[in-house]
């Protein structure tokens, strides 16, 4: 479970200049449970790609499948995190982590010992009541990861997670996220601009061209990762 079809997409914006092709005939297939860094210029159409795999946007033509049902919106299949941790700053970590659950109609117990449970996955089981101005960016991004994961996505986005952190809490959230992907076994597909955190996290690399965007190279990467 898990497995992405992207089939032949096209996806277009209109704007005042015309039209601009962000994907141009885009074909590849995310395997169940593997770890994929998308990698390109610039505006080549990685963000599109997230978009469209999690509903946000539709293609003009070709499609997208997972687990071979069409995507035709969001849902709690796909979970997304951003380089802005998109966390409601009137909530606690704790209530940021529960929203992300309403969507089930657990009872109000079982809620919060969800959300309990994902926020010591990440290691904040003593921040749970601290509203996001009271945390750092690592810690934020943890809050968001956390809400992410308790949904138990099939697939995980990430648009540049780590890019605003500074280069020591970067490799401390790289040990987390692998952590958390192995034992949760979600499909990630994961935009960096920095080629050494794609080497060092994923199992395969997705290279797109310049815009009009289109995956154009594979590397499947089998040896083991290095340590930092
Ligand atoms: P990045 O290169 O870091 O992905 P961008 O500035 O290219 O950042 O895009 C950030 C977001 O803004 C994306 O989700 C994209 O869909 C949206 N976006 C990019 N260009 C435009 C545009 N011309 N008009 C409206 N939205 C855009
Ligand atoms: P990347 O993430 O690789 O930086 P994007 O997917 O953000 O690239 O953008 C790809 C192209 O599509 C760019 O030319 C961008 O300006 C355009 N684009 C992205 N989103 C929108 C949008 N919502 N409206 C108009 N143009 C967009």
């Amino acid at each position: 479970r898990g497995r992405v079809e992207i089939d032949d997409v096209v996806i277009r914006f209109k704007g005042k200049q015309g039209t601009v092709t962000a994907l141009e005939r885009t074909s590849h297939v995310l395997e169940p449970g593997t770890f994929t860094s998308l990698i390109g210029p610039s505006g080549c159409g990685k963000s599109t790609l997230m978009n469209a795999i999690a509903g946000f946007v539709t293609p003009a033509e070709g499609a997208l499948r997972l687990d071979g049902k069409p995507i035709t919106g969001p849902s709690p299949e796909v979970g997304v995190i951003f380089q802005q941790y998109a966390l409601f700053p009137w909530f606690t970590a704790l209530n940021n982590v529960r929203f992300g659950l309403k969507q089930f109609g657990l009872s109000k117990r079982e809620e919060i010992d969800r959300a309990r449970a994902a926020l010591d996955e990440v290691g904040l089981a003593a921040h749970a009541d601290k509203y996001p101005q009271q945390l750092s960016g690592g810690m934020k991004q943890r809050v968001a990861i956390a809400r992410t994961f308790a949904v138990e996505p099939k697939v995980l986005l990430m648009d540049e997670p780590f890019g605003a952190l500074d280069a020591q809490t970067r490799l401390v959230m790289h040990d987390l996220l692998l952590g958390i992907w192995r034992k949760h076994k979600a499909t990630v597909l994961f935009v960096t601009h920095d080629v050494d955190e794609a080497l060092l996290l994923s199992d395969h690399v997705q290279v797109m061209s310049q815009a009009p965007g289109r995956l154009i190279r594979h590397y499947h990467l089998t040896q083991e990762r290095p340590r930092a």
